[in-house]
């Protein structure tokens, strides 16, 4: 792209996370043309939402996906294990009609099925190492598009409807003035992948480790990721603390996990810290700027829901896009519809999680 690159669309995609990537294909497929953005070089990400939950597995079903990213490789888990000093106490299988309580599907897997399916259509168009730097505005301080740089270059995309897909530090919903409500859980996180013992059934595995929860996610490729809560703010103080006492609690918890926990978690750079919040917009929507998925409501961990909530919003927005004439791509009252349709079910979903997490001592004890 050269210095006064100008591209057109009828709608600019910010993000391509799992919400902006899916958006991108469901309009190619009815000849809408976009544009995709993503700041990163490629879709190869790590420690992201990977749990698939039940709505969106449906709604992969429902687009012809879920059989070409099972294909890519996925793993169904089979049950949900409460742990206490290295046994079993309580075990959660799936209902009648499941045959599983959530899936493992590797972000990587997902992202490159869905852009490789865009990629077999006409309006398909993906940049890489492009990030958005503002909105772009006309004359009359109309919105008409994003500023981007693409590898250091500058550049402009002139759309219809701008949608920030770009997760929960939106740059989008910062640009466009709207406010997320965040609220602190009490907790951060503690975030390690390490290969799981051998023979070891493909589960959600739970311990509580003074008081708070300490999660185990068996992953498709022989891994498992640990997921540790700590009071939040926690970590620098823990830091200063020797790491072997430490560390051996996830041990005393879960056993068999002695020999991986030895050879990949050894200090305390082998964890990833990850804050823990969420929010949500008060409005979704402003002039012809749209958010989906975090951007518009950053979940917790908890219950798995954010990736999911991101693929609905994606295939509720497309359908709304569909039935539109491009000139209503502008109109703010049809692109606030997104969020009365969907606005709801996450705000269940938000209370959901809070419900989760501040029972989750309390039903931990009930199954001793
Ligand atoms: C530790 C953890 C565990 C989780 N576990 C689960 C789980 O098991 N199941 C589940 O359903 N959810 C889970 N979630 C939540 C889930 O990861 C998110 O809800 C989901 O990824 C949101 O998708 P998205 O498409 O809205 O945004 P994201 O996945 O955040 O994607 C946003 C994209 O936008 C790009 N971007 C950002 N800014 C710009 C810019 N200015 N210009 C260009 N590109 C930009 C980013 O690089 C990124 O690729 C978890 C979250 C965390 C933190």
């Amino acid at each position: 792209m050269n210095q006064n690159t100008h591209l057109k669309t009828d709608v600019c995609i910010v993000g391509a996370g799992p919400g902006g990537a899916l958006l991108s294909f469901l309009l190619n497929r009815q000849g809408i043309s976009t544009i995709l953005i993503e700041r990163q070089p490629h879709l190869l990400k790590s420690f992201r939402g990977e749990v698939l939950n039940q709505d969106g597995e449906d709604l992969l079903k429902k687009h012809g996906l879920y059989s070409l990213v099972a294909k890519r490789g996925v793993l169904p888990l089979e049950q949900i294990q409460y742990w206490e000093n290295g046994q079993i106490i309580h075990t959660i299988t799936p209902d009648e009609q499941q045959s599983h309580v959530g899936i493992h599907v590797p972000q990587d897997h997902l992202l490159e099925v869905i852009v490789s399916q865009s990629r077999t259509l006409e309006n398909e168009h993906i940049l890489f190492n492009t990030v958005m730097t503002g909105l772009l505005h006309n004359k009359a301080n109309k919105t008409v598009g994003i500023n981007i740089r693409q590898e250091g270059r500058p550049a402009s995309i002139e759309a219809a409807v701008i949608v920030g897909a770009d997760g929960r530090y939106s740059a989008v919903r910062r640009q466009a003035g709207l406010t997320p409500d965040i609220r602190k859980h009490g907790y951060d996180l503690l975030w390690a992948r390490i290969p799981a013992p051998a023979g070891w059934e493909p589960a959600v595995r739970m311990a509580s480790m003074d008081g708070q929860q300490l999660a185990l996610f068996s992953q498709f490729g022989g891994y498992v990721q640990i997921g540790w809560n700590i009071p939040q703010g926690a970590f620098t103080k823990l830091r200063e603390q020797p790491f072997a006492p430490f560390v051996q609690k996830l041990v005393a918890a879960f056993p068999c996990l002695a020999d991986s926990v030895a050879e990949h978690i050894r200090t305390w750079s082998d964890f990833v810290l990850l804050s823990v919040e969420s929010s949500f917009a008060e409005s979704w929507a402003q002039d012809n700027v749209v958010l989906i998925g975090d951007a518009a409501h950053t979940m917790t961990p908890t219950g798995a829901f954010g990736l999911n909530a991101a693929l609905e919003d994606a295939d509720v927005l497309s359908e709304l896009l569909i039935a539109m004439s491009v000139d209503q791509f502008k109109s703010t009252e049809q692109l606030q519809k997104l969020q009365a349709v969907r606005g709801e079910k996450v705000k269940q979903q938000l209370a959901r999680q809070l419900e989760m997490e501040s029972s989750f001592q309390q039903r931990y004890e009930s199954f001793q």
